[in-house]
């Protein structure tokens, strides 16, 4: 059993003060050396792989094999991704002169930020601050982590293996809840990379802009999912399962809403009821691939939008059970009535999937389009058309065609949201440039000054020009 202790304000405030002191050391940190401190982190983690499989079984019920792929080899795989191109990412980059700075040397250095602050969610408590940590420490920067204070078990290994590979004064993790990220966001950081819900983003941008501090935003939203009549139905269904009931709902990219073609209604109901039997079985609460909602303040949640939706004669079609001593939610599938209340409105983050049938595209557009721009938006269809309509009228962080979240995994593709669902990029090399600062440098030629054409006095300068 984990035992439960924030750090304390005298605490936070010694971190700081000694990565303040820090600071100017960790920034001439050599590439070498930054890539020697992310393998020894990849070392540590396969070396605790069954305690953390462990943690993050008794925080949310995952499945070894879900905590493997989805969270220890997600991040073993961006350490060594990161270890193996750090080189080329923290290189000068020349860019091309112009004729008025011919001769000239003109290139751009990525350099640390300086201080940085992490903040995690509780939903992939191993992954989420550390593919995000990996970036920062390779950057060159000092982290302090903030982990949720919800996912008790995974943060006591976090804290373990971090404490084992790095020095505090570099990288350090305070555990704490609101009080304890207040204290934190009131210091002048340098970057401040938050995931989380909009509604906290928004408070963070504000602590931020006392400083004047960079942020990232890595937030949430309801992200569709389009599905047209030209689809393999019986792989789509199946797909849609995995990717909306991983991790029962909690996973930021799971689609959010179904948006179905209705001329499939019938078919598309009883492929989805038999992709979950295939998935779950008949009774999913016995499935041991299917996890738990974290807490139950999220379980309550959750089950008072079903209630309040069952209540105003929206169709159950599968799931609705909640086990609240087993902290379970069955996979529910649900045909709303109206989109006006918290299911249609609210981001679900929970295995509640609304399915909704439209007549033609320009419909389901809209009800896209009178929401937030989602962190990510799904399409599946084999019709070319129909994939550019949905494309060339929405905007989302990412998307996806003809599969779900596994976008998430491709090492060149940058993970971010848009306004509501984020602001700024993460991993790869789009998280090492987000915790760089991307330095513009300029070499005048050596024969010339360039600026000279413009020295005072400009009388002598305009009588040459006329
Ligand atoms: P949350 O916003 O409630 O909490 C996130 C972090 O902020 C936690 O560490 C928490 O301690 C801290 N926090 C909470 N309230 C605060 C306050 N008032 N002041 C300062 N700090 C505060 O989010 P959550 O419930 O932990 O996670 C769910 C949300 O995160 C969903 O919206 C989900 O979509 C989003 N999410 C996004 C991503 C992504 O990469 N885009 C990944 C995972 C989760």
């Amino acid at each position: 059993m984990a035992t439960r202790r924030y750090s304390t304000a005298a605490e936070i405030a010694l971190y700081y003060t000694r990565q303040t002191a820090y600071q100017p050391e960790c920034k001439q940190l050599s590439v070498q050396v930054r890539k020697e401190l992310l393998s020894k982190l990849e070392q540590v983690i396969l070396a605790r792989r069954k305690d953390i499989q462990e943690a993050l079984f008794q925080d949310l019920g995952k499945a070894a094999l879900e905590s493997d792929y989805a969270e220890i080899f997600a991040v073993i795989s961006e350490l060594r991704f990161i270890q193996k191109k750090l080189g080329r990412w923290a290189a000068p980059t020349a860019v091309a002169n112009n004729l008025l700075f011919f001769g000239a040397k003109a290139y751009i250095q990525s350099e640390p930020k300086g201080r940085t602050l992490i903040i995690s969610p509780w939903n992939y408590p191993f992954q989420l601050p550390l593919v995000h940590l990996a970036a920062s420490v390779a950057a060159g920067n000092t982290v302090i982590l903030k982990p949720s204070e919800f996912s008790e078990h995974t943060n006591r290994i976090l804290a373990e293996i971090i404490a084992e590979v790095f020095d505090p004064q570099h990288v350090a993790v305070v555990e704490g809840a609101v009080e304890e990220t207040t204290q934190l966001l009131a210091l002048r950081f340098d970057h401040i990379h938050f995931t989380g819900s909009p509604a906290v983003g928004k408070i963070v941008m504000q602590q931020a802009a006392k400083n004047l501090c960079g942020v990232t935003l890595e937030l949430g939203g309801k992200s569709p999912v389009f599905i047209d009549r030209q689809t393999d139905l019986s792989k789509t269904c199946k797909n849609i399962i995995w990717a909306k009931f991983l991790n029962a709902g909690q996973t930021c990219i799971a689609p959010d809403y179904a948006l179905v073609d209705s001329s499939l209604k019938e078919a598309f109901l009883a492929q989805l009821k038999e992709a979950l039997i295939t998935a779950f079985g008949t009774d999913p609460k016995l499935s041991k691939d299917y996890a738990r909602i974290i807490n139950g303040r999220q379980l309550t949640r959750l089950k008072t939008i079903l209630e309040e939706e069952l209540a105003q004669g929206t169709q159950l079609i599968c799931g609705g059970e909640v086990l609240e001593e087993q902290r379970y939610m069955a996979p529910t599938v649900v045909i709303p009535t109206r989109l006006d209340r918290r299911l249609m409105q609210d981001e679900l983050f929970g295995p509640i999937l609304p399915v909704i049938f439209y007549q033609d595209l320009a419909e389901a557009l809209q009800i896209v389009n009178e929401r937030e721009k989602p962190l990510s938006c799904y399409i599946f269809s084999d019709n070319k058309a129909y994939v550019e309509q949905v494309i060339k009228h929405t905007s989302a962080g990412s998307t996806c065609i003809n599969d779900a979240v596994i976008q998430i995994m491709h090492p060149n593709l940058p993970f971010a949201g848009v306004n509501n669902s984020g602001i700024g990029q993460s991993l790869g090399k789009f998280g090492f440039q987000d915790f760089s600062h991307q330095r513009a440098i300029l070499q005048s030629s050596p024969w010339v000054r360039m600026s000279s054409f413009f020295w005072f006095p400009y009388k002598e300068r305009t009588k040459k020009l006329v």
